[in-house]
This record gives C-alpha cells, sequence and structure tokens, in this order.
C-alpha cells in the first residue's frame, strides 16, 4: 500500500509556492490508478517521492509501512525493486535486442542463468513480444518497444508499476495495445499507476483517476473519465 500522508514538497530552489501541498493519497494493493493534471501540478513531483529520489519537506511517504524519507541512501536501489518503470521514450538500450534488454534487467538483480532462460521467454509471451526476442529496438514500432519495456519493467515481479506517460509517443492502435497489457498486468496482481496526458486512454480504461491541480488532488474518481474533475 502507498500513502501520502499530509505531504507538503517545496523544492530548495522553489520561489514561490510548493510542488505538493497537503497532499493526501492512498493506493491499495492490487489498484489500476490514474494521474492526470496540467502541467506543473505535481506528478513528477509525486512519483520522485514515491521512488525515493526526493524527501518530503513535510509529511511522510509510505509503503508498505516503511517511510520511504528515512531509507537510508544505501538502502535505496533495495527499495527500489518494488517498482518496475516504464517511460514515454521507452528508454530501451538501442544496441541490445529485446531479449537482451530484459536479460539486463535480470542480471542487474543478480537472477540465475537458469532463471533467466526460464523466465524471460515466459514474459516476452506474455508482453507478445517473442517473435520479435532478437530485434533491435530501432526495429520495431513504438508499441512494440514499450512492449519491451514494459517486459522489462515486470520482470523482476516488482509490487508496482509506474508508467510516466507510457502512451505519449503511440499511435491509438499502440496506445490501446499498452493499455490492454498494463490492464493485465494488473489482473495479475501488480498495482499500475499510469502517470498521463491521454484522455482516449483515460477514457476506454474506466479505471480510478486521481486529478491533480497546484500540488493537491482535486478529484478521485472511481471508474472515472478524464474529464471528470
Ligand atoms: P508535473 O509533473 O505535473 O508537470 P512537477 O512535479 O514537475 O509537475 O512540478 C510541480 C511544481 O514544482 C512546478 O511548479 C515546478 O516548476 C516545480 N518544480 C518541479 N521540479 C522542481 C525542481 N527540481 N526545482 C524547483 N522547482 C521544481
Amino acid at each position: 500500500m502507498i500513502e501520502f500522508r499530509n505531504v507538503e514538497k517545496r523544492y530548495d530552489d522553489q520561489t514561490a509556492g510548493s510542488a505538493l501541498t497537503d497532499f493526501n493519497l492512498t493506493i491499495g494493493d492490487g489498484e489500476f490508478v490514474f494521474i492526470i493534471g496540467e502541467s506543473g501540478a505535481g506528478k513528477s513531483t509525486l512519483l520522485r517521492l514515491l521512488m525515493g529520489e526526493e524527501k518530503p519537506t513535510k509529511g511522510s511517504v509510505v509503503v508498505d509501512g516503511v517511510n520511504v524519507g528515512r531509507i537510508r541512501p544505501a538502502k535505496l536501489p533495495y527499495y527500489r525493486r518494488h517498482f518496475g518503470m516504464v517511460y514515454q521514450d521507452f528508454r530501451l538500450l538501442k544496441d541490445y535486442t529485446v531479449y537482451e534488454n530484459v536479460a539486463f534487467a535480470q542480471r542487474v538483480v543478480g537472477a540465475s542463468p537458469q532463471g533467466m532462460k526460464r523466465r524471460i521467454p515466459k514474459i516476452l509471451e506474455t508482453v507478445g513480444m517473442a517473435d520479435k526476442a532478437d530485434s533491435l529496438p530501432s526495429q520495431l514500432s513504438g508499441g512494440e518497444q514499450q512492449r519491451a519495456a514494459i517486459a522489462r519493467a515486470v520482470v523482476n515481479g516488482p509490487m508496482y508499476l509506474l508508467a510516466d506517460e507510457p502512451t505519449g509517443n503511440l499511435d491509438p492502435a499502440g496506445s490501446e495495445e499498452v493499455l490492454r497489457l498494463l490492464e493485465s498486468i494488473n489482473r495479475g496482481g501488480t498495482t499500475v499507476i499510469v502517470v498521463t496526458h491521454d484522455a482516449a486512454v483515460v477514457d476506454k480504461a474506466r479505471k480510478r483517476v486521481v486529478t491533480l491541480r497546484d500540488g493537491s488532488v482535486v478529484s478521485d474518481v472511481k471508474e472515472g473519465g478524464y474529464g471528470d474533475a
């Protein structure tokens, strides 16, 4: 479970206002949540606090009972293994094949070669990329690159999948594929948090929609749409 409790975040060099104020948000295990809001609303700050890249000025961010702002720097890499990350620009290693990109994520956590041989083909099957395992990112469509990136994000079995504008570079068909894949990963038990401006995707999914404005939650709707706030 993720809890933002009365969080305020003001960056050191922030002259006026705060990135987050009076910020309260609880995300339960297994939920699928969209975080939406205009540029500057505080969405990236929320993700940075969650990953322990920044600390709250006031209040606390608590993940599975752990106060994230109090985790020692040396322990942060382990804490971050609870999260799979997906980005707008995919961030695949361009000289590596799809298989090698996923394998890289497994090697970082010290997976055994036997475990990798079993797990990687399975995850590529799940994201529909088994037949592209030996392709380089440059040989793939945007939707395929993002599916490969999602495979990499979930191969280590994270509790949480955080996607930052995952459909921002995709056409409608690619966006729909990615949405369906995120939903299917969510059905498998992973909590999915998607930061997005993609109204079509939000409207299609009918999931929980949390809208931020000026650093606070202004609306939180179950099975919501993009324009509900
Ligand atoms: P969003 O991701 O919704 O666009 P951000 O979390 O990036 O919003 O920004 C929220 C507010 O915090 C904005 O006013 C922004 O200018 C400010 N901000 C973000 N990062 C920094 C930073 N590193 N230093 C100072 N101010 C920042």
